[in-house]
């Protein structure tokens, strides 16, 4: 799985994606993350945004860099277009979840992903790309409002990078594969932490599946 990154701060991705397993998952090769930044295709008289029509508060980014942007990371896929998914973040999209991720990560071979910042990007972005007859999606990772969109487009890169085969250390790991709980607990069996003692509950020693399942079920 390729991930192609339209960010105007592809620094904020570097410590996220350095560790741990999606650290290991780069290093691997199981996936790959590039970045481009539509400050790039501005001259250094430009601005990357502008004021909003009918006025507001914020900035709006322009069309043009990010557009010339996208044509770049577009034009270096050898895939076929059903083989590409282009996301555009919004606080007002659908709403992000484990099953698109599941779907994204078995259809396709790149997922070309635009950031916002400011109050948005202008929104012919989303309409040209469109007609051009590429898969587009306007994705909302929560009901909130980030400063941007980097932090969604994180969120979709571990998400979606779980899913793919390999990533997590035991394929079986993956939480959907298996009774799952949000309980977890590990040694040791007796805490004691102020003179007070806590203990694992105890059908997680009893060896016996049925009722562990059961009981995971039940604190879920
Ligand atoms: N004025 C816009 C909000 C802009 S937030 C509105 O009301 O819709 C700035 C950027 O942050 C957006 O372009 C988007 O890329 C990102 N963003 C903010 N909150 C988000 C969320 N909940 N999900 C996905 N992207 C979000």
């Amino acid at each position: 799985m390729r991930f192609h990154v339209i960010t105007i701060f592809p620094e904020m991705f570097d410590s996220y994606l350095k560790e741990s397993i999606i650290g290991r998952a780069i290093e691997t090769k199981k996936i790959k993350v590039k970045f481009y930044n539509p400050i790039d295709y501005c001259t250094p008289k430009q601005r990357v945004d502008d004021r909003p029509y009918a006025g507001g508060p914020g900035m709006v980014m322009r069309a043009e860099p990010v557009l010339k942007v996208f044509e770049k990371a577009f034009s270096k896929l050898k895939v076929k277009k059903s083989k590409i998914k282009v996301i555009l973040f919004s606080p007002s999209g659908k709403k992000y979840d484990t099953a698109y991720a599941k779907k994204t990560a078995q259809k396709y071979t790149d997922i070309i992903m635009i950031s916002g910042r400011y109050e948005g990007i202008d929104a012919r972005v989303g309409k040209i790309i469109k007609n051009w007859k590429l898969e587009i999606d306007n994705l909302s990772i929560g009901d909130y409002i980030l400063t941007g969109g980097e932090l969604p487009a994180m969120v979709l890169i571990d998400s979606i990078s779980r899913q793919i085969k390999g990533v997590l250390g035991t394929y079986e790991s993956l939480e959907e594969e298996r009774v799952s709980s949000s309980e977890v607990y590990t040694r040791p069996e007796k805490l004691v932490y102020k003179a007070k003692s806590y203990k694992v509950p105890k059908v997680l020693l009893s060896g016996n599946h049925k009722l562990i399942d059961e009981w995971k079920t039940k604190v879920k």
